[in-house]
């Protein structure tokens, strides 16, 4: 079975001693104390304690105030019409990416633009049969129906959702034993999204159940100011275009840290500027909050660092590269490479990680002959 992020060790039915009891809770201390202080980063991707508030009120509702995209948004437009005009339930669709690039907020506008009900989930909270078919047998006609981290949806439930997926049947068992028979029931026609940032841990038969597969890209900072300008006309925040082009290019391409380091400068220029937000309100807010021009801040210095001087700049396997930064290789994985990777800073290579020739201007150290021959 794929390994899911953030999973436990599961306790051997044997291990019952105390000591391995105190192994397993420290393993689950360690993550569970990586999660909050992945989930206190300012620079993260992923969803941050005081994000929901305010993502309700800034989330786009309609494909037209969605921003950037265009060949994802493109597609969409062309397979809702479709469904719309042959009055059918749309085909099902599987969106990937980094978090934050707005998975979550293009459901809802399928959704939206489809004029049908909308029901989020997501595959942890999902944890036995019971949970799917009830789903299933409850779903509305031609209902969106979408569960956010579908790589982490466990085998036995994933099978369970195929024919629902292929033919809107359901099998299920009734009664145990020798008398258990199988009965299916006929299921409304539906649309499945599925949102993932691990598109290589899906199985082959889910992934080929998906009618539209799309893949979001990180935003240019273009894309980013034009979002941080609605989202500070919402939030009733004054800023001027070079303010909002400054908290762009700090944001890793991502919608949701445009969104929080925006609330942030916000704060900073009540305080100390009157409120607005121009260009040096900006660099100084984001100054202070140590995210640096490239949206950088400690934990990707500490990274590219770390392979610059503990590995002289790679090639370094993830696991060794967790293990040094005391992170979860998921996390490195999902979270931190994938916009390091982008911004050309680190490359992965099949032998493992290498800082690039912009990793060692980045820190004005000079990478000797071995290194820039890896370039
Ligand atoms: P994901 O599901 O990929 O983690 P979300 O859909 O939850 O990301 O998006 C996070 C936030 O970013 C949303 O609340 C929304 O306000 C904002 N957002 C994402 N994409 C866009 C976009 N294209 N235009 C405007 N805002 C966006």
């Amino acid at each position: 079975m794929a390994k899911t992020p953030n999973s436990f060790p599961q306790a051997c039915p044997c291990a019952t001693s105390s000591a391995a009891r105190g192994n397993i809770r420290r393993v689950e201390r360690s993550a569970n104390k990586q999660l909050t202080e992945e989930r206190e980063r300012l620079v993260s991707g992923a969803p941050v304690e005081d994000d929901s508030s305010f993502e309700l009120k800034l989330r786009p509702q309609r494909l037209a105030e969605f921003i950037g995209q265009g060949k994802v948004k493109e597609n969409l437009a062309v397979a809702i019409e479709a469904a719309r005009s042959r009055g059918e339930a749309m085909d099902h669709v599987l969106l990937y990416g980094p978090p934050g690039l707005g998975k979550t907020t293009l459901a809802n506008i399928i959704a939206n633009e489809l004029g049908v009900y909308f029901q989020p989930t997501a595959a942890p909270l999902l944890q036995i049969k019971g949970d799917v078919t009830a789903i299933l047998t409850n779903l509305q006609a031609k209902q969106v129906l979408f569960i956010d981290e579908v790589h982490r949806l466990q085998p036995v439930l994933e099978e369970l959702l195929y024919s629902a997926l292929e033919d809107y049947k359901l099998d299920i068992m009734i009664g145990q034993g020798p008398s258990a028979r199988t009965h299916t029931l006929e299921i409304q026609p539906f649309t499945f999204i599925g949102a993932t940032t691990r598109a290589g841990l899906l199985s082959s038969p889910l992934r080929s159940r998906f009618g539209i597969v799309l893949r979001l890209e990180f935003y240019t900072p273009e894309d980013l100011r034009v979002i941080v300008e609605r989202s500070a006309e919402i939030l009733g925040v004054e800023v001027d275009p070079a303010g909002a082009i400054e908290i762009a290019r700090r944001s890793r391409g991502t919608p949701r840290i445009a969104n929080r380091l925006l609330r942030r400068v916000r704060d900073y220029a009540q305080v100390r500027c009157a409120g607005r937000i121009d260009e040096p309100t900006a660099q100084a807010a984001l100054k202070l909050l140590e995210v640096d021009k490239y949206g950088f801040d400690e934990v990707d210095r500490r990274l590219l660092l770390t392979i610059i001087e503990k590995y002289s700049g790679g090639p370094v396997g993830v696991n060794t590269l967790a293990a040094a930064l005391a992170e979860e290789p998921d996390a490195i994985e999902e979270i931190y490479e994938p916009f390091l990777m982008q911004a050309g800073f680190l490359s992965r290579t099949p032998r493992g990680r290498v800082a690039t020739q912009m990793a060692y201007d980045y820190f004005g150290i000079k990478p000797n002959a071995r290194q820039s021959s890896l370039f």
